[in-house]
């Protein structure tokens, strides 16, 4: 039996949700949504909201916009508990998770470069052959490294070559139904009234998904599910933009042992172009929105928050 150096949240009672900016930018208004939307739930339950800063992408990370966001949040009028978890300060229960999962035979290490990638899926397309999308857009995996051997492997590795390692979809797919006894793999989705549904999972669509980086020894998928069971978060507040996410999330619960949180994703905010919010598309940031003069009130009530009766925000 594996040892686990970071220990799961004993319960998942109560309610507990969370906000998980990246800060690699200062929020905009679709974070405010998020952010608010988690409090929201949580505070209406007498539940117990967390922030949570996913920064194990160290070189897109800022400290200021660690500092920033955090001030976005209170200038709002939110509340949390402290102390605020780090990602980057976990890296090893990260490790460790993902050498579990190797020792099970589910990981494979992918020398793989991004260009090779794309050129052997060009190379199917040329032949005539469809090609399937992950529901990112990204090609899915066209298998390049799942031929090399594990001697050939091991030596690669210790020559120092640069490796992620990508999950064996169909032995992962195997182990989930051992392990659920032949059950289908599914979420609950709950409403922001708390309504239930199931919802079934396909995490298959996400082909041979990269579980350990390259640059980095985790991925978001590995860390999200870690510290979500860690931090005993029991309903997972998001945007729908991360639905999809999700089935691969679950299947790394169910692989990993971990608890099963619910999960609430919300409606996205739209831009003018009718595309989701985002720092990419230089969507207009809080912070300037604040310089600008607007206040918490109006921030709230541009993006239609009063629907989900917030009182406890500044006016
Ligand atoms: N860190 C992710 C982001 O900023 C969100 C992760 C999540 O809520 O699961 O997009």
């Amino acid at each position: 039996m594996t040892t686990v150096p970071f220990a799961p949240h004993p319960t998942t009672e109560g309610f507990v949700t969370r906000f998980a900016p990246s800060p690699n930018g200062d929020l905009h208004l679709g974070h405010v949504l998020s952010a608010i939307t988690g409090h929201e739930m949580a505070r209406r339950r007498d539940g117990r909201f967390l922030v949570r800063i996913e920064d194990i992408d160290v070189a897109r990370t800022r400290e200021a916009h660690v500092a920033s966001i955090l001030d976005d949040l209170a200038w709002i009028g939110l509340t949390w508990e402290q102390p605020v978890l780090r990602q980057s300060h976990h890296f090893r229960d990260y490790a460790e998770a993902a050498r579990r999962l190797r020792h099970m035979g589910l990981l494979y290490p992918c020398f793989a470069t991004r260009g090779e990638i794309i050129q052997a899926v060009a190379a199917e397309v040329a032949r005539g052959r469809g090609w399937t999308s992950d529901p990112d857009g990204a090609p899915l995996y066209p298998g390049l490294s799942r031929a090399i051997g594990a001697d050939e492997a091991a030596e690669r590795i210790r020559l120092g070559e640069p490796h992620a390692w990508r999950l064996d979809m169909e032995k992962a797919l195997v182990e989930c139904r051992r392990r659920l006894s032949g059950e289908p793999l599914t979420f609950v989705e709950i409403d922001a009234e708390g309504r239930e549904a199931v919802v079934p999972a396909c995490p298959e669509r996400w082909g041979d998904a990269v579980i350990v980086r390259k640059d980095i020894p985790a991925s978001y998928h590995l860390a999200v599910v870690i510290d979500d069971a860690r931090q005993g978060v029991t309903v997972v507040t998001r945007g729908r933009d991360l639905y999809a996410a999700t089935d691969l999330h679950r299947l790394l619960q169910v692989l990993l042992g971990l608890a099963e949180p619910r999960y609430h994703h919300h409606r996205l905010l739209l831009g003018a172009d009718g595309r989701k919010l985002s720092k990419s598309a230089g969507s207009m940031s809080l912070r300037s929105l604040r310089q600008g003069g607007m206040t918490a009130a109006e921030v709230c009530q541009e993006i239609g928050i009063e629907r989900l009766g917030v009182t406890g925000l500044r006016r």
